[in-house]
């Protein structure tokens, strides 16, 4: 609710305890948060929603009220993200599907809602590329791209209409290519030498929310998404997390089921009629594992 004096907006970055918000007509305000919030121990992000009192004169303003989060990242730090791409090569580097499950996994964790796009398809042949999308096309939106050649581009700017979205994936797979041959404007670094030498390795960096006026969307700047820390999952609650499982009308025999070789596991079938790719639960089996050991996944 916006007092007299007040406006509602949108964090897009934080430095040092001035944080940058963006109107509705996307004038940027810097602002601080007021002492009570650090009182209670809540620190403002970027993509917090806020009510704010702008800055008069010289000064700065203040951040009042900050709207529920739908959501929170810890890496990056930052709030209210409705979609995570996730993103892969055909090639160079080549896809590692582990990571790739454990990200959608962490995003519906998260409650965030994944996408899956295989980048770099002028380096592959079509048929690789296919077997590759078929491990996901059942449940998620698949895209397939080149930043290089500009094929498939059109469906990610669609995706980012509107939404609030975070690219995920190993380095090097062309997230920040992608964003680049959509908007020229925001010319983010691309390359993994000059990202490393220019920031150092174990720099940390803020993220920063864009706006991309274009097409009525904001990116996060900084790929991320951390996987999960041990302990935040329970096995038995990992199938949750799967479409392929939660999907499945028929419970299985036991509520407890892992679908690992329980006797009237209903995944169990679903794999063998191949409703369920096989590389996926094989790599599903494999997370289970590390989680019963209480590995951080
Ligand atoms: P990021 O670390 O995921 O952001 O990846 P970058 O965007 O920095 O890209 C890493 C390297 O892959 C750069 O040298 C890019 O030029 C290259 N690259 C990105 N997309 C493509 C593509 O579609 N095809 C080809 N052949 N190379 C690409
Ligand atoms: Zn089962």
């Amino acid at each position: 609710m916006e007092e007299e004096g007040t406006i509602e907006g949108k964090i897009l970055k934080g430095i040092g305890g001035f944080y940058y918000i963006s109107d509705k007509d996307d004038v940027v305000h810097e602002c601080k948060a007021r002492g009570r919030f650090r009182k209670d121990k809540i620190v403002p992000l970027p993509g917090d929603n806020v009510v704010f009192s702008p800055q008069e004169g010289e000064k700065y303003g203040f951040i009042e009220e900050i709207t529920p989060r739908i959501n929170q990242l810890k890496r990056p730090q930052v709030a209210n993200i409705d979609q995570v791409i996730i993103t892969m090569a055909t090639r160079s580097p080549n896809p590692d599907l582990m990571l790739i499950d454990k990200l959608l996994l962490t995003a519906s964790i998260a409650d965030i809602a994944p996408v899956v796009c295989i980048n770099k398809i002028d380096l592959a042949n079509k048929k690789n590329a296919k077997e590759l999308a078929k491990q996901y096309s059942r449940e998620y939106p698949v895209h397939i791209v080149s930043a290089k050649s500009g094929k498939g581009l059109r469906s990610i700017y669609k995706v980012l209409r509107g939404k609030t979205t975070c690219f995920a994936g190993q380095s090097a797979v062309g997230k920040s290519s992608i964003l680049n041959a959509l908007f020229k404007e925001l010319e983010l670094e691309t390359g993994v030498l000059s990202k490393k030498t220019e920031r150092g390795k174990h720099t940390t960096r803020h993220a920063e929310l864009i706006k991309l006026n274009k097409v009525g969307g904001i990116v996060v700047d900084t790929p991320g998404f951390s996987l999960l820390d041990t302990g935040e999952i329970e096995p038995v609650d990992i199938g949750k997390h799967y479409p392929e499982i939660s999907n499945i009308s028929e419970p299985c025999k036991f509520s407890s089921c892992l679908h690992k070789s329980e006797p009237g596991c209903k995944v169990k079938e679903a794999v063998e009629s191949g409703e369920f790719s096989t590389e996926r639960y094989e790599r599903y089996l494999k997370i289970i594992d590390e989680v019963e050991k209480g590995r951080k996944i």
